[in-house]
Parts: structure tokens; sequence; C-alpha cells
């Protein structure tokens, strides 16, 4: 993001603000259309500020940015909906580390676990086993 934004349009050199999903009727401030949905907003250097969609965000950006905006989120909440696995499998893993577990793990699961730690922290969400593996030993030290 950093390398398209600041961005030109109209003589005036606009930066982003926020970007949502909108909850409430909005409207584009530069095309008008009506509702936006995926809402960017942007600020020139004058303190103008626009509420644009998407069509137009990738207009003046001359990028596919609503794409990227969509991704973003997607991963942010992936990351939130995973929030009790990335959590409890980290304390594990610490656990491990430390030689302060209380109870067997194999090398195997280890590798298991951290494979899957790394792929929530990317904002991917876990595959089925990597979800079970997951269950099974954040109940296991829940227990111990
Ligand atoms: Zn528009």
């Amino acid at each position: 993001m950093k390398s398209v934004f600041p961005v030109q349009y109209k003589n005036k050199t606009y930066r982003l603000v926020n970007n949502y999903v909108a909850s409430t009727y909005t409207r584009c401030d530069m095309c008008g259309s009506h509702p936006i949905i995926e809402v960017s907003v942007i600020r020139s250097n004058d303190g103008q500020t626009l509420r644009v969609g998407n069509n137009c965000i990738d207009r003046i950006t001359n990028r596919r940015v609503s794409r990227w905006f969509k991704n973003y989120r997607r991963k942010r909440e992936n990351l939130m909906r995973n929030r009790k696995y990335i959590d409890g499998i980290s304390l594990i893993l610490n656990a491990y580390e430390m030689n302060e577990l209380t109870f067997q793990i194999t090398d195997g699961d280890v590798k298991k676990l951290r494979k899957a730690l790394e792929r929530m922290c990317n904002g991917l969400k876990p595959t089925r086993s990597q979800e079970q593996i997951a269950e099974c030993y954040i109940n296991r030290k829940a227990k111990a």
C-alpha cells in the first residue's frame, strides 16, 4: 500500500485514511454511485475527505487495490477467528521449548503444530486436521 498511496487525483494529493465495509447507506463522493458497500476513505493535503467505492479507488490508483483490501480484511477476520488456536498453540510450543510441558508430545506433532501456527499467523484458515490436532493438545494442556 505504501507504494500506491499517496495518489494524485485532479491536481491534489490524497492519502488513504481508512477502508471498511459500510454498515449504513453510503454513496461514492467521486462518481455519486450508491450504495457502496466497501468504502475507502481518502484525504487530500488541503483537508478534503472523500468516501469512495471500489471502482473509483481502483481507477484513481490505477491498481486493483480493492482486491488487496478484501484480501487484507479476510486475513484479519481469520486471525481473529483463530485467536484461541494461535494463543493455545503458542503456549504449548513455548512450554515445550522451555521443557515445561506436563504431558508427552511427539516431535512429529510439534512440527505439525508449528506449521499450523505459521499458517494461521499468516491469516489463513487451518486445515481440518490442523484444527483437530490443535483442539487435541489445547484440551490436553487445559487438563494438565
Ligand atoms: Zn465512485
